[in-house]
């Protein structure tokens, strides 16, 4: 699979998906990822890449021209037209299911706003699916393009040896993942849960099963509506719910959705 991020600052991706896992799948070739500057796309003769906004208004706007032309010069170096995803608070959350389903792409252009953002128009003119890493604002899109890179990478067979295994982990199945202990078995007088330690597996699964739906429930109700959840998974979180709601006041009736 390959990644082309569109950045006014290719230095600055390059180098934060170079080590680590993704820096190992680019050397395996299981991935590659190239970082074109838009700036050299511009015809503007001082190098600008951005202007005022039409109405008014503070701040500076990404032109579409130099963006256009990036892209053009891309796809003249693809096999077929890569999709464009474009960073920016205003588009769809990105999730785990978005990494899954991307992964699936062979190539994946992603385009980094800066300053107020991009000229509307070159959004239009690129078809641009338009993802948020989160309800925040940050000054540009290069950290959310690391952000998916690195995700949907994981998500790329291979990338992940088997003892970094994606199956098991937080939001599989839309619950989150169990608490998880190493050696030794006890740590400044904390011990490791007694059952880890039964080499009861039939056991161990259901006490990790148990351990993710309370986590969820404490931590993210929300997640609960979405979740696969059997008849004896319902049964623990009523009963969980019960005891939560006589006293400790943690986990009110409302706040457990779908059960
Ligand atoms: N004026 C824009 C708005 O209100 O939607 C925000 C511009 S932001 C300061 C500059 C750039 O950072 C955006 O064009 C986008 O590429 C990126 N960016 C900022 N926050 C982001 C987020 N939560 N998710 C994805 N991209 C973001």
């Amino acid at each position: 699979m390959h990644f082309t991020i569109m950045t006014l600052f290719p230095e600055m991706v390059l180098q934060g998906l170079s080590s680590s896992i993704i820096g190992r799948a680019q050397k395996q070739g299981l991935i590659s990822v190239s970082a074109v500057n838009i700036r050299d796309y511009t015809t503007e003769k001082h190098g600008h890449v951005d202007d005022y906004t039409y109405g008014g208004g503070a701040g500076m706007l990404m032109m579409a021209d130099p963006i256009l032309r990036c892209y053009r010069a891309v796809c003249a170096q693809a096999e077929r037209r890569p999709r464009v995803l474009y960073m920016t608070p205003q588009g769809k959350l990105f999730t785990q299911s978005d990494a899954k389903k991307l992964a699936a792409e062979e190539e994946l252009v992603i385009l980094c706003g800066h300053y107020e953002g991009i000229d509307e128009r070159a959004l239009e003119l690129l078809g641009a699916d338009c993802f948020s890493i989160g309800d925040y604002i940050l000054t540009g899109g290069e950290l959310p393009a690391m952000v998916m890179v690195d995700a949907i990478s994981r998500m790329v067979p291979g990338v992940l040896s088997n003892s970094e295994s994606g199956e098991t982990e937080s939001l599989e199945g839309s619950l989150l993942e169990y608490p998880q202990y190493t050696r030794p078995e006890v740590y400044e007088g904390l011990r490791v849960p007694e059952v880890l330690l039964s080499g009861d597996h039939a056991k161990v699964d259901r006490w990790r099963r148990e351990q993710s739906l309370k986590r969820t429930m404490e931590r993210r109700p929300d997640l609960l509506e979405k979740a696969e959840l059997d008849e004896r998974d319902r049964r623990f979180l009523r009963r969980i719910r019960k005891d939560c709601g006589d006293g400790s006041g943690k986990m009110q009736e409302r706040d457990v959705p779908g059960t």
